[in-house]
């Protein structure tokens, strides 16, 4: 599953080195999340990075991008071919 930002983002810009896919960009107002590079760190990391470093707390799984995590995987696979 992807992950998605919510308005709660401060803009602090923490989130965006951390991200192994360069998922994530500024938006409108706020930093959002391309759900075709955002693999939860599956393929890289154990974890989520952007969530660990996120101030607020604003990431949270998109429930509009479900994916297993093989499907993570594969498209990692892609990102990084
Ligand atoms: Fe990038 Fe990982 Fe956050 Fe997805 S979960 S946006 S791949 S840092
Ligand atoms: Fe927004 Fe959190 Fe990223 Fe900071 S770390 S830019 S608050 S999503």
């Amino acid at each position: 599953m992807a992950l998605l930002i919510t308005d709660d983002c401060t803009n602090c810009d923490a989130c965006v080195p951390e991200c192994p896919n360069t998922a994530i960009s500024m938006g409108d107002e706020y930093y959002e999340i391309d759900p075709e590079k955002c693999t939860e760190c599956v393929g890289a990391f154990d974890e989520p990075q952007c969530m660990e470093v996120c101030p607020p707390e604003c990431i949270l799984p998109d429930p509009e991008h479900k994916e297993t995590r093989t499907q993570l995987q594969t498209k990692f696979n892609a990102l990084k071919a």
